[in-house]
C-alpha cells in the first residue's frame, strides 16, 4: 500500500500530458446514451493495451475490462460515457462541436462523463502497474446511457453479473461544481430517486373566436400546472424532500386556433419509498381532477418517461472509503455534502449484485474561483453546474485527483 501510493505521484506526473490529451480529446468527440462508439472503441484500444481481458458491446455500448490477479475480492470500478443534447457555449479550445448523427443536434459532455472515462483509465494503468502489491480482481465498467437512465440496466441484462463475476463492492465517481482537490461523499441515500412523465392532457380543438365549442387544453395545462406545485408545499412534510418540476409544455399552433391536447413534461425527485409514493399519487390526483374540472372529453395519459431508483451509499463502505481518501487526499479535502438532488442508476450495480455502493463526487473547479464567488454569494450565478452548456471542470488537476481517489479507493477494497 504504503509502496503504491508513494509512486502514485510519479505515475501521475508521468501519465498527466497522456490523461489531459485523451480527456481533450473525448470532451471534443461526445457521443449521445448508447452511441458511445468512439469512446467504446478507444477505451477498448487502451485497456487492451495495459493487458486487461477486455469485453466490448456490453449492454449495447458498453465496455468492461477485467484483470484477474489471483485470490481476493472483486471490486468494480465505473464510470459512465454518454453526453448530453447541449450546445456547448465555455469557449474552450478543445469545446465541443459535435452533432448527433441522428438528429442534426448539438452534443456535449456538460456532465463531464469524459472525466470520469479518462480517470478510470488512469486508474486501470496505475492498478495494472502495481499489480505486485494488490490480490483480487479488478471489474472495471465503462457504462453507456447514464442520462436516460437506462444503461446500467442494459449492461445488468446482458450479464455483467454472471459474465464477469458478482462484485464485492461498487466503487464510482462524478465530477461537480466544488473546488478540484476535494471529494464529497455521503452515507445512506446520496442521490435522489427520478420519475419523469409525460403527460397529455386532451381538450377538444375549436376557432379561437368560439370557445365555447371548445374545450381549451392550454387554459387545462396552466392550472394543472399551477397545482402541482402544490404538491411540494401542501402535501409534502417540512422535514421532506421532494421537488416538482414541469420541464416541458406544449400545446398549439396558432394564436387564433384552440388546440386538441397540451402536453407536460415532469421531473419528480424524492429520496424515501413513503414520499415517492405520495408524490406520485398527488400528481395523479391532481392531473385527473383538472382534466374532469375542464370539463375534458377524455381522460389525460400519464406515462413514464424514465426512473432512476434513489442512490444508497452503504453507510460501512463510506467509512472505510472516506478514510483511505482522507489518508490519500489530505483530512480536510473529504467532505460530507449531505443528499443530492441528483439521480444515477449506478445504483442499479449494486442492489442488482447486493453489493456495497461507495459514489463520491470529486471537484473540478479553481478553489480560488470558488472561493471568491462563495464569499460573493454568487455560486449558484458564477460556477456552472453539471448539465450547463458552460460546465468545464479544470482539466488538469482535476484528473489527478480523480485518479488518486480511485487507485486509493480500489486498493482499499483489494487485498
Ligand atoms: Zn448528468
Ligand atoms: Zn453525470
Amino acid at each position: 500500500m504504503t509502496r503504491a501510493a508513494l509512486n502514485l505521484t510519479d505515475q501521475l506526473d508521468a501519465m498527466r500530458a497522456d490523461l489531459g490529451e485523451l480527456y481533450r480529446d473525448l470532451h471534443a468527440h461526445p457521443e449521445l446514451a448508447f452511441a458511445e462508439h468512439r469512446t467504446s472503441a478507444e477505451i477498448v484500444r487502451r485497456a487492451t493495451a495495459l493487458g486487461y481481458e477486455v469485453t466490448a458491446d456490453v449492454g449495447r455500448t458498453g465496455v468492461v475490462a477485467r484483470l484477474a490477479n489471483g485470490p481476493g475480492p472483486t471490486v468494480l470500478l465505473r464510470a459512465d460515457m454518454d453526453a448530453l443534447p447541449v450546445r456547448e457555449q465555455t469557449g474552450l479550445p478543445y469545446a465541443s462541436t459535435a452533432t448527433d448523427p441522428e438528429t442534426g443536434g448539438p452534443v456535449m459532455h456538460a456532465c463531464g462523463h469524459d472525466m470520469h472515462v479518462t480517470c478510470l483509465l488512469g486508474a486501470l494503468r496505475v492498478l495494472a502497474g502495481a499489480r505486485q502489491s494488490w490480490s483480487g480482481t479488478i471489474v472495471a465498467v465503462f457504462q453507456p446511457a447514464e442520462e436516460n437512465g437506462r444503461g446500467a440496466e442494459a449492461m445488468i441484462a446482458d450479464g455483467l453479473f454472471t459474465r464477469f463475476g458478482k462484485p464485492d463492492v461498487v466503487l464510482a465517481q462524478h465530477v461537480g461544481p466544488f473546488p478540484y482537490g476535494m471529494v464529497a461523499l455521503h452515507p445512506g441515500p446520496a442521490l435522489a430517486a427520478t420519475d419523469a412523465l409525460r403527460i397529455t392532457l386532451h381538450g377538444k380543438g375549436g376557432h379561437g373566436s368560439r370557445p365555447e365549442t371548445a374545450v381549451d387544453p392550454v387554459v387545462m395545462a396552466a392550472a394543472t400546472v399551477l397545482r402541482l406545485q402544490t404538491i411540494v408545499s401542501r402535501e409534502i412534510s417540512g422535514t421532506d424532500t421532494a421537488v416538482v418540476t414541469v420541464g416541458a409544455v406544449h400545446a398549439g399552433t396558432a394564436h387564433n386556433i384552440i388546440p386538441d391536447r397540451a402536453e407536460l413534461q415532469l421531473n419528480i425527485r424524492t429520496f424515501t419509498p413513503t414520499v415517492r409514493t405520495r408524490v406520485l399519487a398527488a400528481v395523479d390526483r391532481i392531473v385527473r381532477a383538472e382534466s374532469a374540472a375542464s370539463a375534458a372529453p377524455r381522460d389525460p395519459d400519464i406515462a413514464p418517461i424514465d426512473t432512476f431508483p434513489v442512490l444508497v451509499n452503504d453507510e460501512s463502505a463510506v467509512d472505510r472509503t472516506a478514510t483511505a481518501l482522507r489518508a490519500a487526499l489530505g483530512h480536510d479535502k473529504v467532505v460530507d455534502p449531505g443528499p443530492l438532488t441528483g439521480s444515477e442508476d449506478c445504483g442499479l450495480l449494486a442492489t442488482e449484485s447486493q453489493s456495497p455502493l461507495c459514489y463520491w463526487f470529486f471537484g473540478g473547479v479553481d478553489p480560488q474561483h470558488f472561493l471568491n464567488a462563495l464569499s460573493a454569494g454568487t455560486v449558484e450565478q458564477d460556477i456552472p453546474s453539471n448539465h450547463s452548456p458552460h460546465f468545464a471542470p479544470e482539466p488538469e488537476p482535476t484528473i489527478d485527483t480523480g485518479v488518486r481517489a480511485m487507485v486509493t479507493a480500489a486498493l482499499e477494497w483489494l487485498d
